[in-house]
């Protein structure tokens, strides 16, 4: 019998600012999930934090349509603690455009919640290195480091 184990990761999920009145909803099935939800905020991102969370973007036609949609109202942004949360996190929020989700994936977020490819209601770090490099910016220095050390309390 073989058995596979995932590293325990943390991510980065926003709610987006066109689905912040669904988050009770959206919280709820993050945590039906699975994922621990180890830090969360809401605010409104400014447009140079915006441009952080997309520096791999920058270069992209719709970087500053983007970036101002997520700088024009609060949002809830969020760390998320579980095993494999990376593309765990991305496989709950569905395709990048809501009605590729809603034929492929009607259960996930987008399929659920999404307006367009731009308003798609959730968005998640591709890999763990840009989910921690933007909790800091978000939730400041000392977050990583408290949260490591309640991880360790739980591991012991
Ligand atoms: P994902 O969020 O699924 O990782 P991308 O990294 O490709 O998707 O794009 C980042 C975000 O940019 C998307 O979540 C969406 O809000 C926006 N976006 C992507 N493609 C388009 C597009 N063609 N037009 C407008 N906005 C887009
Ligand atoms: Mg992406």
């Amino acid at each position: 019998e073989l058995e596979f184990f995932f590293p325990t990761q943390q991510t980065v999920a926003v709610v987006k600012p066109n689905a912040l009145s669904e988050k009770e909803n959206i919280v709820k099935k993050i945590e039906e999930s699975g994922f621990k939800v180890s830090l969360s905020k809401e605010q409104q991102l400014t447009k140079e934090i915006a441009e952080q969370l997309y520096a791999d973007h920058k270069d992209s036609e719709f970087f500053n349509e983007l970036t101002d949609f997520m700088s024009s109202g609060p949002s809830l942004f969020m760390v998320l603690t579980r095993e494999d949360a990376v593309m765990g996190w991305r496989a709950l929020m569905g395709p990048t455009d809501p009605e590729e989700a809603k034929q492929s994936q009607p259960e996930s977020l987008r399929a659920l919640f999404g307006e367009d490819k731009l308003k798609n209601a959730v968005h998640g770090s591709s890999n763990v290195e840009n989910a921690a490099k933007i909790i800091p910016v978000v939730f400041g220095e000392e977050a990583i480091a408290t949260d490591n050390n309640e991880d360790e309390t739980q591991q012991q």
